[in-house]
């Protein structure tokens, strides 16, 4: 999609170093981490929000949940825990309208969130 910045990233065009790759995802570092590993797994199909999703999309999402956790185990987060999190739209805190799931960990997370 034209002017969206995660379409611009997951095709390469802005030169981010990609820590996972594969045909349907990548994972780069968030420029604004909120915690010791924060990484943010986007697909490269572009879905503005999770309510956009379509029938055929909601295999995606288990597949990034299976790249989240081989992340978790490659970024040794996975013995002490991780969080992740899906913001959706305003209220929920999304700013970039190409769905992405952070991957956070390293510290102890606090509960309720912000
Ligand atoms: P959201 O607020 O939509 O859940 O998350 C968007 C995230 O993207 C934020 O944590 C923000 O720091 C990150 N972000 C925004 N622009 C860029 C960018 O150009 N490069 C990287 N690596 N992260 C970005
Ligand atoms: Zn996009």
């Amino acid at each position: 999609m034209e002017d969206c910045l995660f379409c611009k990233i997951t095709a390469g065009e802005m030169d981010t170093d990609f820590v996972y790759e594969d045909d349907k995802v990548v994972a780069f570092e968030d420029v604004n981490p909120q915690a010791p590993v924060h990484l943010l797994i986007v697909p490269k199909k572009h879905i503005s929000t999770i309510l956009e999703l379509e029938e055929e999309d909601y295999s995606l999402i288990s597949h990034i949940y299976k790249v989240a956790n081989k992340l978790a185990e490659a970024e040794g987060i996975a013995e002490d825990g991780f969080r992740i999190v899906h913001n959706c739209k305003e209220e929920g805190g999304q700013t970039v309208f190409h769905i992405h799931f952070h991957l956070l960990g390293g510290r102890s997370m606090q509960w309720p969130p912000g």
